[in-house]
């Protein structure tokens, strides 16, 4: 198959960890053979210095003609980087927000994989993690309280701020959908979280959703209040398989779920419209603190590459590839420096993309 990627290397580790995850896609390509025709796009910090913005319209084009997106990470340090004396709206982030809501992006997916060789790194009890935990938060992105009206008035010589939480059922339904699509190719459970003892937007929630799991009987649907939700995921993770959530909860659930983990650089994620596009980047960011030194984790962004195959390719099969070789590789004891452990044996970003390749 012929497919036409987007690469956004960005700033900071961005261009590195790309460099690794592209070094895997044309193995994929290689083995499997299929045809990848990658067109860069400049975003971020990297856009500023080009072009004077940080997202210019020639670049949202290349990216809507493409079949999806994959992305290092964008950004520099605030206290040193000249961006930042730049007005908030031409700054790096302010990219990146436009880029989401250019290519309506109502979905964002993040898996949180607990690796059996990398269980030192989990900050919860051996008997906690049990057998380890596998689950993907799908969480929804354009909707919700970041988005709803919100205004500070001063009444009476009180100061007052207001926020507005609102959804309707359009958006509830197509997010449900993802979450049971993505179900299907998983272990056949949805846990939907809300606060339906409290909030309307949560009881109406709660109801499309239901409508949405009466077209999937072959899923387990469980209903979960987001404070208990917030236990769960450090009481027992193994019970997760998709958790389903609005914008907020699901803001603060992933960054637990993430933490638990205990390993930033391992982390990927994606960012989803109506159709199978999406843009996939590593949970983390740019990382100024190590950038141009040859030690970043190219994990995320490999397995990002490997959720770009999954959802937006529809090649499961290469997917399974990608992940099955990062596995091997940390089964072999190859670490890079974020996440060594004695007795491993330490390697530098590019060492570790050959090492994946290798194994596909
Ligand atoms: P960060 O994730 O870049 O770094 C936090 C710490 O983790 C640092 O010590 C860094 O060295 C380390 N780290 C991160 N990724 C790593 C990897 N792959 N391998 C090894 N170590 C890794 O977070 P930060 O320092 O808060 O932010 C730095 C810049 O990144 C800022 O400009 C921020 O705005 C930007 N950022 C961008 C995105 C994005 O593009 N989606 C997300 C978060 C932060």
């Amino acid at each position: 198959m012929e497919y036409k990627i987007s690469l956004i290397p960005g700033d900071g580790i961005g261009p590195e960890i790309v460099g690794e995850a592209k070094k895997i896609l044309d193995k994929v390509c290689e083995k499997y053979g299929h045809t990848f025709n990658y067109e860069e796009v400049l975003l971020g910090g990297a856009s500023i210095d080009a072009c004077g913005v940080p997202l210019t319209q020639e670049a949202i084009d290349t990216a809507k003609s493409s079949d999806a997106v994959l992305m290092g990470s964008i950004g520099g340090d605030a206290k040193t980087s000249p961006w930042y004396k730049l007005e908030p709206s031409k700054r790096p982030e302010a990219g990146l927000l436009a880029i989401r809501k250019a290519l309506n992006l109502f979905a964002n997916l993040r898996p949180a994989y607990l690796y059996n060789e990398l269980k030192g790194a989990c900050p919860l009890k051996e008997e906690v993690i049990g057998d380890g935990f596998d689950m993907i938060i799908v969480r929804e992105l354009t909707g919700g309280l970041y988005f709803g009206e919100r205004k500070t008035v001063e009444e009476n010589g009180v100061r007052k701020a207001i926020d507005t939480l609102t959804y309707d059922e359009k958006e509830i339904r197509r997010i449900a959908v993802k979450a049971f699509e993505i179900a299907d190719k998983r272990k056949k459970k949805v846990t939907s979280v809300d606060k339906a003892n409290v909030l309307d937007s949560s009881r109406l929630w709660r109801k499309v959703v239901e409508e949405v799991a009466a077209d999937y009987p072959d899923i387990t649907l469980e209903h979960m209040l987001v404070d208990n939700c917030a236990m769960q995921l450090v009481h027992n993770p193994g019970q997760f398989d998709v958790i389903l959530t609005e914008n907020m909860f699901g803001d603060i659930l992933s960054d637990e779920a993430s933490m638990v983990t205990g390993s930033i650089g391992m982390l990927s994620s994606a960012s989803l419209n109506e159709t199978k596009f999406g843009l996939y980047e590593p949970s983390h960011g740019s990382a100024p603190d190590i950038a141009g030194k040859g030690i970043a984790n190219p994990i995320a962004t490999i397995l990002s590459a490997a959720m770009m195959l999954r959802f937006s390719l529809d090649l499961d099969k290469e997917a399974d590839a990608v992940e099955a070789a990062v596995q091997q590789v940390l089964k072999e004891g190859y670490r890079t420096v974020d996440i060594m452990s004695e007795g491993m044996k330490q390697v530098g970003t590019k060492e570790m993309g050959d090492l994946i390749a290798e194994r596909i």
